[in-house]
């Protein structure tokens, strides 16, 4: 068997015209002066310091959001900045109405307590769904604003499979800001999911029990083809950066799972690039129009 290939990066493309399609209605209402009283959307983004990856993402979270027709703020701040100073900046955002998502960009430099800054956002602008509260509205089964990256993947599964009742999912990985909230997605969506990870035994068993396998483990090709039960759908988190001294290195992107090998057994998979990355920032602009149809009483649109 050979797996068909999810294509995130043409999903992504859909799923932005359709936000994109929903904010032009919304400025149109707004120019028209119409009942609602019209709105743009508008994305503030924090970037402290100046880590390379996370210039590259801001730059292209900033890029895209234009793209849509909605409103980016971006604030770059010094890597010396104080956590009183970047608690103030975040004040400030909460209280602008211009503004309706916020995301304050991680790592953050290591004076700062990232945990006070992500629950200083106001929940109702919590973009990134890292607040406490929306990842407590999420495991309880109240409406929140859900992680950018466990949703993308929830949208490719629901694409693929419509409903996705009954079926047995593997979480590999249970961190706050992918693992956790993706296991709790599939349970909402009425998955039997097991969530495994560092401390999991027998991990290759454990991963072939699942219709579908979630790696999200920040480790080169993890998931080996005997980890996986045949036909399965794969989806692959890891964006790791192969050293160039790694035979076919060469500063190559790779994904947690050994693709080449996965697609030999699985019934469908993601690739990296272009699987669940693209969809990451889809999705925070999805979010985004979601907060803000919610910052004035609008109903959040179905993009799906
Ligand atoms: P974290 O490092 O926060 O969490 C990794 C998880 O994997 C932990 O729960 C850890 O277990 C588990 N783990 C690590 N090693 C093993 C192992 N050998 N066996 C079993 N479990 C293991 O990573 P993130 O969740 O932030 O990210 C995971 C990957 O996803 C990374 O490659 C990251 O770059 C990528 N990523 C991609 C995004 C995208 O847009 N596509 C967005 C966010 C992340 P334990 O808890 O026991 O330590």
């Amino acid at each position: 068997m050979t797996a068909e290939i999810i294509d995130g990066k043409a999903f992504a493309a859909g799923l932005r015209a359709r936000v994109a399609e929903q904010v032009a209605a919304l400025t149109a209402d707004n120019e028209a002066g119409g009942a609602g009283g019209g709105l743009r959307p508008g994305l503030a983004v924090v970037l402290v310091g100046d880590n390379p990856a996370s210039e590259v993402y801001v730059r292209n979270k900033a890029r895209q959001t234009l793209e849509v027709g909605m409103r980016s703020f971006e604030h770059r701040l010094e890597a010396s900045t104080s956590q009183g100073e970047l608690l103030a900046l975040v004040e400030r955002l909460n209280r602008d109405p211009a503004v309706h998502g916020i995301l304050v960009q991680l790592p953050l430099p290591e004076q700062i307590d990232a945990a006070a800054v992500i629950n200083a956002i106001d929940p109702a602008k919590d973009v990134d769904g890292f607040h406490i509260l929306n990842a407590g509205r999420l495991a309880t089964g109240q409406d929140a604003l859900v992680p950018c990256t466990p949703l993308g993947c929830l949208m490719l599964l629901q694409a693929r499979f419509g409903d996705l009742s009954g079926q047995r999912a593997v979480v590999l990985g249970r961190s706050n800001i992918v693992g956790k909230p993706m296991a709790q997605l599939l349970l909402g969506a009425n998955c039997t999911v097991t969530l495994a990870h560092s401390r999991t035994r027998d991990l290759p068993a454990i991963c072939r029990e699942g219709d579908i396998l979630i790696a999200a483990v920040g480790r080169p090709r993890m998931v080996e083809a005997g980890w996986v039960k045949p036909g399965a759908t794969v989806i692959d988190v890891g964006i790791n950066r192969l050293e160039p001294e790694t035979p076919g290195g060469k500063g190559r992107l790779v994904g947690d799972v050994d693709f080449d090998a996965v697609r030999q057994v699985a019934g469908a998979i993601t690739p990296v690039p272009g699987g669940v990355g693209p969809m990451t920032i889809a999705c925070l602009l999805a979010n985004t129009l979601t907060a803000a149809c919610r910052a004035t009483g609008r109903a959040a649109p179905k993009l799906l």
